[in-house]
């Protein structure tokens, strides 16, 4: 193996440029070519190819979002796009290719690798919906983001003693609300995973009204509920006002982590060192405190589960 492909796909998150740079650095300290490929999958069938040297990831560590850009591409999803792509990659002389997204890339990856072109997947999405590892990149820094606005809505929420709903980002997953729910001392936390009870909620809310609870704020992921229907339902049952605030892509933007940055530079190199290693069709994962990789087929068939004991814990520390 002479010369890696690295591109980003999907979703994009803070921290893969951090991945970027620890894959181009590695590479180029071990002696290897890598090639960035642009536009996700899109750059890959249409040869938007180009070489990198380790000055081509300076300054950008610290950076949110993806200097090789990301897109969604549907004519990959076809066995023809995919044959496309793996034959650019060939002419281009690329031996293996670095994905850096979600599990949607993962699966193209796949497709990628069954026709012989070695992969390997760093997860890098702020959904943290990818069950082979404990924390996806981008994660940390969009719970961060959540927590920083929780704070400001409780502020003028307190001044006026509302109620507020904050919808984040997390179609399959609740990861972001339950995180940012149980940091940010949220009240009420709903999730897709678990079904919630509109009753109980406006009991804890009447409730806490009556023991003179000055804030009210509930955390709802975008996948378990729209949250003004879920704001309405609470109005109409209780007479109270709800207010609801949508994060929206704010949260996929800023500066990564610490936290991101590192699990992103380790998760980086160790792509680059598990092919050197021979090993291929892998995807990275963090697990405990340790960098890991599964098997691609492996990762792509766990189920996904969010902690109720965390959920739980949510519960009872907001009573
Ligand atoms: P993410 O990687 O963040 O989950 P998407 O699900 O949008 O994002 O996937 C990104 C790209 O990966 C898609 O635009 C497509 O090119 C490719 N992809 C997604 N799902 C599949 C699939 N089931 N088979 C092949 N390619 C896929």
């Amino acid at each position: 193996m002479k010369t890696i492909g690295i591109l980003s796909s999907g979703g994009d998150a803070p921290g893969m440029n951090a991945a970027i740079r620890a894959v181009v650095r590695t590479a180029v300290y071990n002696k290897l070519r890598v090639m960035a490929i642009r536009r996700g999958f899109n750059g890959l069938i249409r040869g938007d190819i180009e070489e990198m040297s380790a000055a081509s990831v300076g300054e950008i560590i610290h950076r949110g979002g993806t200097i090789l850009h990301t897109a969604r591409c549907e004519e990959f999803k076809t066995p023809e796009g995919v044959k496309k792509a793996y034959n650019i990659a060939k002419i281009f002389g690329i031996d293996a290719v670095i994905v850096v997204g979600g599990d949607g890339s993962f699966r193209g990856a796949r497709d990628l690798s069954k026709l012989g072109m070695p992969v390997i997947g760093i997860p890098g999405t702020i959904d943290n919906d990818i069950a082979c590892t404990d924390y996806t990149i981008g994660f940390d820094t969009a719970v961060n983001t959540v927590i920083d606005a929780l704070n400001k809505i409780r502020d003028t929420v307190t001044s006026h003693e509302r109620i507020n709903i904050i919808e984040v980002m997390g179609r399959r997953a609740g990861d972001i609300a339950l995180y940012s729910g149980l940091a940010g001392g949220a009240e009420n936390v709903i999730v897709p995973e678990i079904e919630y009870n509109i009753d109980e909620i406006c009991r804890s809310l009447i409730q806490g009204k009556n023991r003179g609870k000055q804030s009210y704020i509930i955390i709802v992921a975008e996948g378990a509920g729209n949250a003004f229907s879920i704001a309405k339902e609470i109005e109409e049952k209780t007479g109270f006002e709800v207010r609801v605030t949508v994060l929206g892509h704010l949260q996929r933007g800023g500066s990564p982590t610490a936290m991101d940055r590192l699990l992103a530079s380790r998760m980086g190199a160790y792509a680059v060192n598990i092919l050197l290693e021979g090993k291929t069709n892998r995807i990275v994962a963090v697990r405990g405190s340790r960098i890991v990789d599964y098997d691609i087929d492996e990762a792509l068939s766990m189920p996904k589960e969010i902690d109720e004991s965390m959920y739980e814990l949510a519960r009872i520390l907001s009573i």
